[in-house]
C-alpha cells in the first residue's frame, strides 16, 4: 500500500539530555498537530532532525528505535552541519533574503555546500524508505532542494512541497547566487503550496524570469513536467485553543495576572526574537501612544512577551540588546510608583499560560515587517470566548489575508500603529462583538486539519491529471 512520508528539517518532538539517560518530549507546534493524523496512520513516517547531536552509534540506535515506535525516522546532523546548513545558509541567507532583510543576508559558499549536502543526507533517509508509488510531503526553506532530488531518484513519486515563509519578489531572489538551484530544487514536486496568492505570484514570477517557464491558471510547464503552484493559508487546531482559554488553569492565572494589574488593561505582544517581527517599532508606537494620549498612562500597559530564539547568530544578539534599551528607557521614562508601562519576559510560556494571557489582552498587537502567516493572529482569536478584543494586524503578515475584520495597519507606520492602538481601546462593543466572530467563523473554518486535508487532496489531483496527460 503506497505510504505518505512527511519531511521536515525539525521533527515533532524534543529530546532533552540530562546526565544519565534521555528524555522524549513531543513539541507542541501547530504543524505537528496538523500533520498527525497522517504520519501515525499506519505505514506513514515523518522524517526530520530530533534536535540532539548523538554521541555515538549506540545512541543513535536508541533514538532511532524510541523514534520508530511513534512514527518518526531520525535524519542526524552533527553541529558543523547545524552551523553550515542550519544557522548559515537556512537562517542567515534564506531566512533574511525571503522576509525582505537582504541587506542581513551573507553568501557564504561554504554554507552553500553544506546546504546541499544535508539537503541530499534527507535525500538518502527518505529513499530508504520511501517505494517508488508513495506521496511525500516535505516542508519548508531548510530544504528546497530535496524534491528535485527525489525526482531524480523517484520519478513516479508523488512529491508535495509547502512553503512556512514569505516567497519574495523576484527582486530579491535574483540577489541570491544560488538562485536558479534553488528554483530548479522546489520545481522537483508535483504540487507547490504557499500561505498566499501573492506568495506564489512571487514564485510564478522568478520561475518565469530565471528559468523561462511560462505557467497558466498555476500550472507551470517545465518541458518535462507539469508543476502545479497553489495557495493554502494555514490554520491553527481551533479546539485545542478554545479548550486552553476556558481551562481552570488559564482562568486561575487570568485571575492572577488581573489582581496584581489592579484595573489596568492589557495590550499584547507575542513573537519569536526575530528581526522580522518589528519588535522595537511596537516598541516606539506604544511610546507614542502614550505621549500623544497621556490619559492613557496607568490605564494601559504593554504585556510582552519575547521567546528566545536563535541567539548564536548575531542581527538576533543585536536585536535583543535594542529591545532591552527601549523597554527599559521607556519603563524609566514613564513609569509610576503604582503603573508599569511595559511587562518585558524573555522567555516561552507553556499553552495555557499563553492562553491566559490571550484572555487577559483587550488588544493583541500582531505587527511583523514580514511572517509567512503568524499563528499568533489566529490563536488570539480562538482564545476569545466572549467575542470581545481587538486584533491589530500587520498587512505584511499572510494573515492578513485572511482576517480583514482585523485593524490592519503599515507596521513601520508608527503613528498609525499608535492611533490603532486608541482605536482599539475605544472600540464599541458591538463593533469588537461584530469583527471578532467574523474572523472565529474563519479561523475555526479553515483550520490546521483542513489545510493539510487540502493539500494531500490537491497533490493526489495533481498526480491524477498528471497520469491522465501522460
Ligand atoms: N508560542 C509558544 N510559547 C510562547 C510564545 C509563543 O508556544 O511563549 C507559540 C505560539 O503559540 C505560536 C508559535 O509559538 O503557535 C509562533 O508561531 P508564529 O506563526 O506566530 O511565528 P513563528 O515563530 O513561527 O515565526
Amino acid at each position: 500500500m503506497p505510504r505518505t512520508i512527511i519531511v521536515s528539517n525539525r521533527l515533532p518532538t524534543k529530546i532533552l539530555r540530562t546526565e544519565d539517560r534521555l528524555t522524549f518530549q513531543p513539541s507542541e507546534g501547530g504543524l505537528a498537530t496538523g500533520l498527525g493524523s497522517i504520519y501515525r496512520q499506519e505505514g506513514n513516517v515523518w522524517v526530520g532532525w530530533p534536535g540532539l547531536f548523538v554521541e555515538d552509534a549506540a545512541e543513535a540506535e536508541y533514538v532511532g528505535e524510541q523514534l520508530r515506535q511513534d512514527s518518526m525516522v531520525p535524519v542526524f546532523l552533527t553541529e558543523a552541519e547545524i552551523r553550515d546548513f542550519y544557522e548559515g545558509f537556512s537562517n542567515s541567507t534564506l531566512w533574511p533574503t525571503f522576509h525582505y532583510f537582504a541587506q542581513y543576508a551573507t553568501y557564504e559558499q561554504a554554507h552553500w555546500e553544506a546546504y546541499v549536502a544535508v539537503n541530499e543526507k534527507f535525500c538518502r533517509a527518505v529513499l530508504e524508505l520511501a517505494g517508488p508509488e508513495d506521496t511525500i510531503w516535505v516542508h519548508d526553506y531548510q530544504l528546497l532542494l530535496l524534491p528535485a532530488l527525489l525526482r531524480q531518484a523517484r520519478p513516479e513519486a508523488t512529491i508535495g512541497f509547502f512553503l512556512h515563509i514569505p516567497f519574495p519578489s523576484y527582486e530579491l531572489i535574483r540577489v541570491l547566487p544560488w538562485r536558479q538551484q534553488l528554483l530548479e530544487g522546489m520545481l522537483g514536486a508535483d504540487l507547490l503550496g504557499f500561505h498566499t496568492f501573492g506568495y506564489m505570484r512571487h514564485f510564478l514570477s522568478a520561475v518565469s524570469q530565471l528559468l523561462g517557464f511560462s505557467s497558466q491558471n498555476g500550472q507551470i510547464e517545465t518541458g518535462s513536467r507539469t508543476v502545479l503552484v497553489d495557495a493554502f493559508p494555514m490554520g491553527i487546531d481551533y479546539e485545542r485553543y478554545v479548550q486552553a482559554a476556558a481551562s481552570e488553569t488559564a482562568i486561575q492565572h487570568e485571575a492572577t495576572y488581573r489582581e496584581a494589574l489592579r484595573a489596568v488593561r492589557v495590550i499584547l505582544s507575542i513573537d519569536r526574537l526575530d528581526y522580522s517581527k518589528g519588535i522595537a517599532q511596537r516598541l516606539r508606537a506604544f511610546e507614542l501612544l502614550i505621549q500623544r494620549y497621556p490619559e492613557w498612562r496607568e490605564q494601559v500597559s504593554l504585556i510582552m512577551v519575547v521567546v528566545p530564539s536563535r541567539d548564536q547568530v548575531a542581527q538576533y544578539a543585536s536585536l535583543k540588546e535594542e529591545i532591552d534599551e527601549l523597554v527599559g528607557r521607556i519603563n524609566a521614562q514613564y513609569r509610576t510608583i503604582g503603573w508599569t508601562p511595559i511587562h518585558y519576559f524573555y522567555r516561552s510560556f507553556p499553552l495555557e499560560e499563553l492562553a491566559s494571557l490571550y484572555r487577559l489582552a483587550e488588544v493583541a498587537l500582531v505587527t511583523p515587517m514580514r511572517d509567512g502567516m503568524n499563528l499568533v493572529a489566529k490563536e488570539f482569536v480562538a482564545s476569545k470566548a466572549d467575542q470581545r478584543g481587538v486584533l491589530i494586524l500587520s498587512e505584511r503578515a499572510g494573515a492578513a489575508r485572511e482576517l480583514s475584520d482585523a485593524l490592519i495597519i503599515n507596521p513601520t507606520d508608527t503613528g498609525q500603529l499608535a492611533e490603532a492602538m486608541h482605536d482599539a481601546l475605544v472600540m464599541p462593543e458591538e463593533e469588537q462583538v461584530a469583527r471578532m466572530s467574523a474572523m472565529q467563523a474563519l479561523v475555526r473554518q479553515y483550520n490546521v486539519f483542513a489545510w493539510s486535508k487540502l493539500f494531500m487532496g490537491r497533490l493526489a489531483y495533481s498526480k491524477m491529471k498528471q497520469h491522465t496527460l501522460a
